[in-house]
């Protein structure tokens, strides 16, 4: 990883303008003309169309391109809860990342409340604003809670990125795996280790992507999560089996796939050696793995291993994902992300990391040849392919299953557009 010191980070957010975003007009305002369209008396016009038919709020205002990144800093990166303010450099770096990806405005948001009504009513009545919601490091169980009821009560996407992100790209990173490991989907043993948010959305994504989930094992701190433990959350019930395995140890015996979003340094090589053939090990705990990559690696020679560090081959990073699913989602103005669209973006990205890789992709990350294989099995956060595979799979399957407002009618117009 790439080593920062502390003081020039400090730096990076305090020179110039404090902090990373700003807002920039975007029409003309030089004149006096100009001004009186930008506000009054001209501004009057579009507020009476919205007034009338308020559908065409997409039409006369930014909220088509408008995201707000909304947190409430109680599961900030690895620094636990932390609290809104100091939330506050990682929302603006989650809107930095939205526009230069894909061109997606963003307003972040902190709020400052634990309670999950208090801070349902607080995203439904500022949603009005925005074309899409993206919920950011809040900590589960609320999360799951906050993010099924604003689901519910909002039209516009909204989607819990550490939950949904993580599972959308580390299932593109299995699709792959267990295609180079001559597996199938709806056969393999997953052991999960941990239940927290990222954990269990991925453990209900794999299952719609195919995955039995009687064949889905879920640990927690305690261990197995079996039915017949009595400290377990409704979340974590779904994944509660009949079984006597008790620990991680027990589990990973005959594994195909082990996917890790527990914590660090947690899995042995003797577990890791314990595993089926072709091993699917995705140790995606920041930022140390539940085991390092070398260490894997040295285990056994047919490993196929993901983690969550730009430092190894195969990073789960979800940069990939998310500025692309909310490009999709907005440019059909979509009413939801569903299961659909998440499976949508799932094969895009998997699909295109067995496309010949551009020069200018290797040329980012000072590599050569970078093709389909073990060492390759996602696509690169530098791909500058990401936008076309993903955003107009999202958008199609958004028509498909009903939720967009609009159409696209020429998608190869709508493919150049993106690429600018
Ligand atoms: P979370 O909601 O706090 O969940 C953590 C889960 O891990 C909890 O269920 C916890 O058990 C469990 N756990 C902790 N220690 C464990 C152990 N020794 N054995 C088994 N389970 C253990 O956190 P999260 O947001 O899901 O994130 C989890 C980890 O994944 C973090 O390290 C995070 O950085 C990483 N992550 C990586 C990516 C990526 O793309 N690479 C994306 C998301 C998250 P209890 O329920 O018993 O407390
Ligand atoms: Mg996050």
């Amino acid at each position: 990883m790439v080593k920062i010191r502390k003081q020039e980070a400090l730096d990076y957010h305090s020179e110039g303008k404090p902090g990373k975003i700003e807002v920039i007009p975007s029409k003309p305002y030089n004149s006096q003309r100009d001004l009186s369209l930008a506000y009054s008396p001209g501004v009057a016009e579009p507020c009476k169309e919205i007034h009338k038919d308020p559908e065409t709020v997409f039409k006369y205002t930014a909220k088509a391109n408008l995201v707000a990144v909304i947190s409430n800093g109680t599961a900030v990166l690895g620094l636990g809860d932390i609290g809104p303010e100091a939330s506050k450099p990682v929302m603006e770096g989650k809107g930095l990342l939205f526009k230069i990806f894909s061109d997606i405005d963003v307003f972040d948001i902190e709020v400052d409340t634990k309670n999950v009504d208090e801070f349902v009513k607080t995203v439904k009545n500022i949603a009005p604003t925005f074309g899409g919601i993206n919920l950011e490091d809040i900590k589960a169980p609320e999360a799951f809670d906050i993010e099924q009821k604003l689901k519910e009560e909002l039209d516009i996407p909204v989607m819990h990125d550490d939950q949904h992100g993580t599972a959308i790209i580390s299932g593109a990173a299995l699709l792959n795996a267990l295609e180079l490991a001559e597996k199938k989907i709806d056969e393999v043993k997953i052991v999960v280790n941990g239940a927290g948010a990222s954990a269990i959305s991925c453990a209900k994504l794999y299952q719609s992507m195919g995955a039995k989930p009687e064949n889905i094992l879920m640990l927690d701190s305690k261990g197995v999560i079996r039915s017949d433990r009595d400290d377990l959350s409704s979340h974590k019930r779904q994944f509660a089996r009949d079984t006597k395995l008790e620990t991680l140890e027990d589990a990973m015996k005959g594994a195909d796939v082990f996917l890790g979003l527990s914590t660090g340094n947690i899995v042995s090589q003797a577990m890791v050696k314990s595993m089926a053939d072709n091993p699917v090990v995705f140790a995606l705990a920041n930022p140390e793995p539940e085991i390092p990559y070398n260490k894997a690696m040295a285990a056994r020679k047919d490993i196929i291993m993901a983690t969550g560090r730009s430092d190894n081959p195969n990073q789960v990073n979800n940069v990939l994902g998310f500025p692309f699913i909310f490009r999709g989602a907005l440019d059909v103005r979509a009413k939801a992300i569903n299961e659909e669209m998440k499976l949508a973006a799932v094969h895009a990205l998997a699909e295109l990391a067995k496309e010949t890789v551009p020069d200018e992709v290797n040329e980012a990350y000072n590599m050569r040849g970078l093709s389909f294989g073990r060492d390759y099995i996602i696509p690169k956060p530098l791909d500058f392919r990401l936008i076309t595979s993903v955003a107009p799979a999202v958008a199609e399957a958004a028509i498909k299953s009903g939720v967009a407002r609009t159409k696209i009618k020429d998608w190869e117009k709508y493919r150049e557009d993106l690429r600018r």
